[in-house]
């Protein structure tokens, strides 16, 4: 028997001052964008904005459903339209940002084991890591230098093979 230890590393920010410009811009986007959810039940609304590699901006917020396992996440909203729109065109980062049931915002907030799943896949049929800035409307930030990081021992269409 041997024991394997993996590692998972991330930056904390204090502000969005000490983003760089672009990741700054970006999550002010996905703050902005959290405005365009549909989230009459859950009352959480998530704005999701990605930069892609091809320079061009792409948006999701989660959208609900009165049969509730029919909504969707900002996060797989998002990775649809960017698939849609450009495909095989990589992701370079995705902010993630929401507002709360009771107005509360001021913590980061990661994507759900689902959206990690299809963050994990995007990844892997681009062939390039996907940044994330997770953020509240106030608080520190958080960035991840590749989604995968949150999902170890993914399941992956290499087992499909
Ligand atoms: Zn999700």
């Amino acid at each position: 028997m041997k024991k394997i230890q993996e590692k998972f590393e991330y930056e904390v920010y204090d502000s969005v001052n000490e983003l760089t410009e672009s990741d700054a811009w970006l999550l002010n986007e996905a703050r902005d964008v959290t405005q365009s959810a549909y989230a009459p039940y859950s009352h959480f609304q998530v704005g999701a904005v990605a930069k892609m590699a091809n320079g061009q901006i792409v948006a999701g917020s989660n959208q609900e459903n009165a049969s509730f396992p029919v909504g969707l996440c900002a996060e797989r909203v998002l990775l649809a339209s960017a698939g849609s729109l450009y495909p095989k065109v990589p992701i370079e980062t995705i902010a993630i940002s929401y507002q709360g049931n009771n107005g509360g915002s001021d913590h980061p907030v990661a994507p759900c084991g689902i959206c990690r799943q299809a963050l994990h896949e995007f990844e892997e049929r681009v062939k390039q890591p996907v940044r994330l800035v997770l953020a509240g409307m106030e608080g520190k930030i958080i960035v991840i230098n590749g989604a995968h990081q949150l999902l170890p021992l993914a399941f992956s269409s290499k087992e499909l093979r």
